[in-house]
This record gives structure tokens, C-alpha cells and sequence, in this order.
């Protein structure tokens, strides 16, 4: 999942995109709202924090030009303590949650992680395929209760796939959602990541179609139908 962080203090951005990278997103980060918006307008984001006290354009402008062009990923605001009136204009302005500052970057993490799940119609931190397990908060997988051990892009692709489970990711989606802006994306590593996948979770539950992309099931229940 790629995530976007809208910041303009330098420490807290810092701050911010170290958490996310150590809890498995792609980041990507803006000092100030012009970049921001440029960002979250051109970027296929799964979800973005977004500062409201900003340089250039302020936050609740940018997240109106977002919504105005239709972008309907979650988006958590950040607020000053005491600027009630922020929040209400940030909801208003199409905002799905908020942190007022200083917040604890724990409870930024778990804010997130169920702005992802509610946005991929999931209620609980962990996502199930079968006995294909992803928990969401400590970002690791387990096949009937074993541990599977991942690097940090084949979490991120699996992650990807648990959240779109069923249903078919193609692999240009799959390379815009796993990588950050600054990474030197070869769409032949995402096969590479899958056949290592394959071997670890096992073969079948990855399906691949062609010329479209790739499909997680569970292959128990496939075998039912
Ligand atoms: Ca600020």
C-alpha cells in the first residue's frame, strides 16, 4: 500500500515516513500543499496524511481540489490543538479522519490501518485467504498459523494483493502501489517477487492472468464452487 505524507515540519515528516516505511507502505512525502496537490493529483495513493497548516496551498484547499477532481482515497488531516473549526472544515472539505497534534505516531499507524481496511471493505487488522493470514500490525504473514518469512517488497505485493483479494490486480497497478516515487521501477521484478511468493505461501493461491495480471484466492474454497 502507498501512502502519501503531507508535512511541511521536517522532523515530523521524517518521523512519519520512517514509521510507515518500518510498517510496510511505499511513502511518499511533500514539504508543503503545492507539491502535496500535485502528488496526490498525478500518484495512485491508497491512502494520505495530510497536514492542514501548510505553505504554498493550505490543506483543507488541497483536499478540495482532490475531491473536486474525484480522488476518493482516505485521507487522515492533522490538526493544531485548539483549532476546532479546522476539523470541521477538513471533514466538510471530504476528510475521513483526524489527529490533532502532538499525537503518539502509534496511534497515526493504527488510524491508518483502518482507513486501508474500511477502504478495501474489511473489518479487522488481519486479512484471511483460506489459512493465508497477513496481520496488518505486525506486517507479517502466516500459512495455517506458520510463520512465512518475506522481504519487505514481497510483503508489500502480498499485502496489496490480501487487501483486493478475488479480484484481479494488474501489474502496473500492483508496481503503482508497492513502490515509492523515487524508486527505479522494473515491472519484471513483480514477476520475480510473485514466483517467490508462490513458493512460500504455495502455488495455487496466486493466479495468473493473462495479459491482465494476478489474482489472490483461497483454493479451498475455489475447489467448493
Ligand atoms: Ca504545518
Amino acid at each position: 500500500m502507498r501512502i502519501l505524507v503531507v508535512e511541511d515540519e521536517p522532523d515530523l515528516r521524517r518521523q512519519l515516513e520512517k514509521a510507515m516505511i518500518e510498517a510496510g507502505y511505499a511513502v511518499d512525502t511533500a514539504a508543503d500543499g503545492e507539491e502535496g496537490q500535485f502528488l496526490g493529483e498525478t500518484e495512485p495513493y491508497d491512502a494520505v496524511v495530510l497536514d492542514l497548516g501548510l505553505p504554498k496551498i493550505d490543506g483543507v484547499t488541497v483536499l478540495k481540489g482532490w475531491r473536486d477532481s474525484g480522488k476518493v482515497f482516505p485521507v487522515l488531516i492533522l490538526t493544531a490543538r485548539g483549532r476546532w473549526s479546522e476539523k470541521v472544515e477538513g471533514f466538510d472539505a471530504g476528510a475521513d479522519d483526524y489527529l490533532t497534534k502532538p499525537f503518539h505516531v502509534e496511534e497515526l499507524l493504527a488510524r491508518m490501518r483502518a482507513l486501508l481496511r474500511r477502504a478495501a471493505g474489511h473489518a479487522t487488522s488481519s486479512l484471511d485467504c483460506g489459512d493465508l493470514r497477513v496481520d496488518t500490525r505486525a506486517a507479517r504473514a502466516t500459512v495455517g498459523g506458520e510463520p512465512i518469512r518475506l522481504t519487505s517488497h514481497e510483503y508489500k505485493v502480498l499485502a496489496y494483493l490480501m487487501h483486493h483479494r478475488g479480484r484481479v490486480v494488474a501489474r502496473t497497478e500492483l508496481i503503482e502501489h508497492i513502490y515509492d516515487q523515487d524508486f527505479d521501477r522494473d515491472s519484471n521484478t513483480i514477476e520475480v517477487f510473485i514466483g517467490r511468493l508462490r513458493r512460500k505461501i504455495g502455488n495455487d493461491r496466486i493466479q495468473t492472468e493473462r495479459g491482465l495480471g494476478y489474482r489472490l484466492i483461497d483454493p479451498v474454497e475455489m475447489q467448493a464452487t
